[in-house]
């Protein structure tokens, strides 16, 4: 230890000097004064390296320390070292810095750090260019006093950044950017901006394209199926020879006509959220009509269908949606439930959720299916499936209007047991 080395030697040396300038000094009787003197001494001498340690560290722009005996040489060296070192930890950080600004510099997504409250403490090149920032007036400025689009203060609002947002620029309405906000540490916010506006399109022309030709097929298939209602044997016996096929066609019109009915409703939910047509819904009555519907829809088939309501909550929802979403899943059970199968749908809420369950005991899905159940087109036997009259977009639309809602499909299914579909609908505090 170099501190206990320097102390000690300087403390034997000074009681040295002392004790000899005492002896010298008692030869003349005058032994204090001496020490006295020679200790007044030493504290102006401790002065001076004092007033040179602090033109050296505050006032020169010297590297090197002035030189000094004993502890004062040791106390220079020392803040030498240590002053070199800084030097060189902050070159080590400059150097990282620089590094860092460069390969910002060179990023195509936008990335800036803001506060907790939102106040912008950094951005990249490709962030100013995206959002039309400036860095000498918009650092330091409230993120969202600069992105005023209302679906922005939303999402900040809410502080649920599972997924990124898309909204056009502010710097060019033309761009579409996709916004994801990383919360890192108590104060900090990562957000990166990418633009996506070619992907944006893209999704649009599909979302556009499903909207049209399910629209345009209407026309046709309504006069189609008009036309096989009049074609119907029992009115027209002369048609009894080829009853079976216009009894296959309109069968199949019937289908088409539900597929177009799925595809135009998921390219709806697939477009942008408006919840202004929201209201309170009695899930009540909603449930019991589709059970009764169930019932019909059931028919030889004599499943017992039962509704077990444990709850009179009201939901604020689209009445239109749920109804589709909830008859889905009760059809699909009475689909893929044999006869005199049971099904039980139930309405209850836990602390923090409604609950709507649609329990079966019927075929059951194989544990390796449930993953990709909710994807479009996606079944479990698609020729058997087919046959059941399901269009395969059925648990896609689930999906996207408890998604549309914020709610949340489970599926637990055992092959051969049978299947519950539960729709989580988290209460608004
Ligand atoms: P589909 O129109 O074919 O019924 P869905 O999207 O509604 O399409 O369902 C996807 C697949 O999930 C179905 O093809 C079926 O195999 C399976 N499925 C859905 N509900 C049930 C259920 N209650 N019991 C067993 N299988 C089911």
């Amino acid at each position: 230890m170099w501190k206990s080395r320097y102390w000690q030697a300087e403390l034997w040396t000074l009681l040295f000097i002392a004790f000899v300038v005492g002896l010298i000094g008692s030869l003349f009787s005058k032994a204090a004064l001496f020490i006295a003197v020679i200790l007044f001494g030493y504290l102006v001498w401790n002065l001076i390296q004092l007033s040179r340690l602090f033109h050296w560290a505050f006032i020169s722009k010297a590297i090197y320390p002035p030189s000094a005996p004993g502890i004062w040489g040791e106390l220079f060296n020392q803040l030498y070292q240590r002053q070199r070192k800084h030097r060189k930890d902050l070159k080590k950080l400059n150097s990282i810095i620089s590094e860092f600004r460069d390969s910002t510099r060179a990023l195509k997504e936008g990335a800036m750090i803001i506060s907790n409250l939102g106040e912008i403490r950094w951005f990249n090149k490709a962030a100013s260019k995206l959002l039309g920032l400036k860095p000498s007036l918009d650092l330091g400025q409230r993120l969202f006093n600069l992105l005023r689009h209302p679906d922005f203060i939303e999402y900040e609002a809410a502080r649920d950044y599972g997924k990124p947002l898309t909204i056009p620029s502010p710097a060019n309405s033309e761009l579409m950017l996709s916004i994801s906000i990383t919360p890192y540490n108590e104060d900090q916010r990562l957000v990166i901006i990418r633009d996506v506006t070619e992907k944006f399109h893209l999704e649009t022309v599909r979302q556009d394209f499903v909207a049209n030709v399910s629209h345009e097929l209407r026309t046709p298939l309504t006069v189609i199926t008009g036309y096989l209602e009049m074609l119907d044997p029992e009115i027209n016996p002369n048609l009894n020879s080829v009853s079976k096929p216009l009894n296959m066609m309109r069968q199949q019109a019937l289908n088409m006509g539900h597929l177009v009915d799925d595809l135009l409703l998921l390219s709806k939910l697939d477009s942008k959220v408006d919840t202004n047509g929201h209201k309170a819904i009695d899930i009540n009555l909603l449930l019991d009509s589709i059970c009764a519907e169930a019932r019909a829809l059931s028919g030889e088939k004599e499943q017992q269908i039962l509704f077990h309501s444990h709850t009179n909550a009201m939901i604020q929802a689209s009445e239109k949606q749920l109804r589709s979403a909830f008859s889905n899943l009760v059809f699909n059970a009475v689909r893929y439930t044999p006869a005199k199968g049971r099904i039980d749908i139930y309405w209850q809420e836990s602390d923090s959720h409604h609950i709507v369950k649609v329990q079966d005991n019927g075929a059951g899905i194989d544990a390796k299916h449930l993953p990709r159940l909710t994807e479009r087109f996606y079944r479990v036997d698609p020729g058997r499936n087919r046959s059941q009259g399901g269009t395969g977009l059925g648990l896609a639309i689930v999906k996207h209007v408890l998604e549309y809602h914020n709610a949340e499909l489970r599926i637990e299914s055992t092959l051969g047991k049978g299947s519950c579909f539960c729709c989580y609908f988290p209460k608004t505090k």
